[in-house]
Parts: structure tokens; C-alpha cells; sequence
């Protein structure tokens, strides 16, 4: 009993306070077995949700939370859906109803606008808008990384006008189609004033979250919320790597972490992890030579692999 009891507190030591922010497309619709979550597995993720104390909220307070710079309440969830498949309106829904679950759903305006026969009417975004909140998941569904700086904000425009028409406000945040984004197509959208962006790299969110790049955990066919909910934050202070770097060679990993840490895995994309990294007096300093080959990569320090803190680098 006091081994468990040592473990459990053990677990949540160097973690700071954090919600997870999942991401769901089609439901109980199994004719598209890779985006779909049938109704029975989102009973199941509900109701583990229910049983275990979470608190699903919508995303506009952890936002605002962010912004303030206050603490996230730990077993926070927000639930958001991108794609605004019309098997949300007529499966979903009803579900997040009868729980009372708050979503925040990213449409995809252009599919609606033109009325793409698996896609929800304006209608039922309407009405979808008296239980969660509706945002924008852009014009085309493009691949901004592929798009010129004109065709990304011309794409973006072409979204907050339509979307302010039909749903009478302007969008806050949004969802970059495929997940896909570099440094630029960012500071693109953030001119438009977005408050909040989302990705798709898996982990937790937490006050100090950069919220134009905030993570999602994908939920898809068996993948279930207890998994995702595995994610914290662990607290650490990054001195290097900050940005990019300039010739595109990772050199040097530098960040405080708590004092009592004396490894550490760390991981850079396309490389993978490297496991028991010192850590000295509550310092990491590890001197590399790695060429970072995607426009966007990730370095992570993690006490486990759940546990973690990342920075994405963007070219
Ligand atoms: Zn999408």
C-alpha cells in the first residue's frame, strides 16, 4: 500500500498543472475506418471522463486561462472536432448532449459554403453553436506549408468573411488542416488575429503553452481518452533551443529542471530518443551535431515519455 501510495505521488511530482486538448473527426460512420470513432468508443471515452473527475471544458477557457497566465486546473479536457462531418450532427451530438460535454468543432468553410454532401449545413452549425463553440479549420482545406504567402492569406480571408456572414462573428481560433504548418504560415494567420492555433503533436497543455501552437491528442477507432490523459507537462525551463537555428544543425540541448531530476530522456524528430541524459544539479547541457531535416521539429525533455515538455522548432 505505501509503495502505491509513493508511486502515485511520485507521478505527479515535477508535473505542473495541465489540461489535454483531444481531437475526434467522424462518428459512427465506418465507412472511413481512419478518421472514425464509432458511438460506443465515445461512450466509453465519456465515461471514463465522468468516472475519473475530469472537467470537460470548452476551449475558450483555457485560452483565456493562457492569456492571463493563470494556472490551468489539472483534469481539464477540452474536446474538439475537426472537419465538421455531417456524422457529428447526426451521431455525435446527441451523445455530447446527454453528457453535457462542451466541443469546439473547426469547420471546413468551403465544404459547408458549397454544401459537400458529408459536410454540415450552416444550419446545423447553427445549431451545433447552442452546445460548443464553432471555429474556423479554413477556406480550402489546403496545405498551407504548399501555398505562397498571397494564396495562405487570401485562403484565410476568403474564411473569416464567409464564416462571419453565416455565423454573425468573427472566428478566434483555428485548426490548421493536416496539422501542417511552418514558421511563416503561423505568423500568416496570427495577423489575422487569431487569439489560439492548433496542431496535431500529441501532449498536454499547461499556462505556459505558447497558445498559437498549442497541442492536440488524436482520437481515432480503439485509441482511447485514458491514453491521451497520460500527457503532462513537465516543468522546465528551455535556454537553448529558442528558435529554429540559423544553419539548421541542432548544436547544443540547455534547460533547468527540477533539482532532484538526475536523468532525462530527450528527443529530436528523426532521431528519435536518447535515454539517461544527465542531468547535472538540475541542469541539462548536451552538446550535439544534428542537421534537422523538417521544416518543423520537435525537441522534447520527458522524465517518461507521457511526461514531458517540447520545443517545436519552426523554420
Ligand atoms: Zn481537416
Amino acid at each position: 500500500m505505501k509503495k502505491i501510495l509513493f508511486l502515485w505521488l511520485l507521478s505527479y511530482i515535477y508535473t505542473i498543472a495541465d489540461a489535454t486538448i483531444f481531437v475526434y473527426h467522424r462518428f459512427g460512420d465506418d465507412r472511413h475506418p481512419t478518421t472514425n470513432t464509432s458511438i460506443e468508443q465515445l461512450r466509453k471515452d465519456f465515461e471514463y471522463i465522468k468516472n475519473n473527475g475530469y472537467k470537460v471544458v470548452p476551449l475558450s477557457k483555457v485560452v483565456e486561462l493562457i492569456q492571463n497566465n493563470q494556472e490551468i486546473p489539472d483534469k481539464w479536457v477540452v474536446i474538439t472536432i475537426d472537419d465538421n462531418y455531417k456524422s457529428f450532427y447526426t451521431n455525435g451530438l446527441k451523445v455530447f448532449k446527454e453528457y453535457g460535454y462542451p466541443f469546439t468543432l473547426f469547420v471546413y468553410i468551403k465544404a459547408t459554403e458549397e454544401k459537400y454532401g458529408d459536410f454540415m449545413t450552416w444550419d446545423m452549425l447553427k445549431e451545433a453553436s447552442k452546445y460548443g463553440e464553432i471555429e474556423l479549420h479554413s477556406y480550402a482545406h489546403p496545405k498551407l506549408t504548399s501555398l505562397t504567402k498571397e494564396a495562405v492569406l487570401e485562403d484565410t480571408q476568403k474564411a473569416f468573411e464567409i464564416f462571419e456572414k453565416r455565423m454573425g462573428k468573427k472566428p478566434r481560433f483555428y485548426a490548421y488542416p493536416y496539422g501542417s504548418y511552418n514558421k511563416k504560415v503561423q505568423e500568416y494567420l496570427k495577423s489575422f488575429g487569431l487569439e489560439a492555433i492548433l496542431n496535431q503533436t500529441a501532449g498536454a497543455t499547461s499556462k505556459d503553452s505558447n497558445p498559437h501552437d498549442l497541442f492536440r491528442v488524436p482520437l481515432v477507432g480503439k485509441s482511447n481518452i485514458s491514453g491521451g490523459l497520460r500527457y503532462s507537462v513537465l516543468d522546465v525551463e528551455w535556454i537553448e533551443p529558442l528558435e529554429f537555428p540559423k544553419d539548421g544543425v541542432l548544436r547544443r540541448v540547455k534547460a533547468k529542471v527540477d533539482k532532484d531530476i538526475k536523468t532525462i530522456k530527450l528527443f529530436v524528430t528523426d532521431n528519435g530518443w536518447m535515454e539517461n541524459v544527465k542531468v547535472n544539479d538540475g541542469i541539462v547541457d548536451v552538446d550535439l551535431n544534428i542537421p534537422l531535416n523538417t521544416t518543423r521539429s520537435r525537441v522534447t525533455l520527458g522524465t517518461t515519455y507521457y511526461k514531458t515538455s517540447s520545443q517545436i522548432l519552426i523554420k
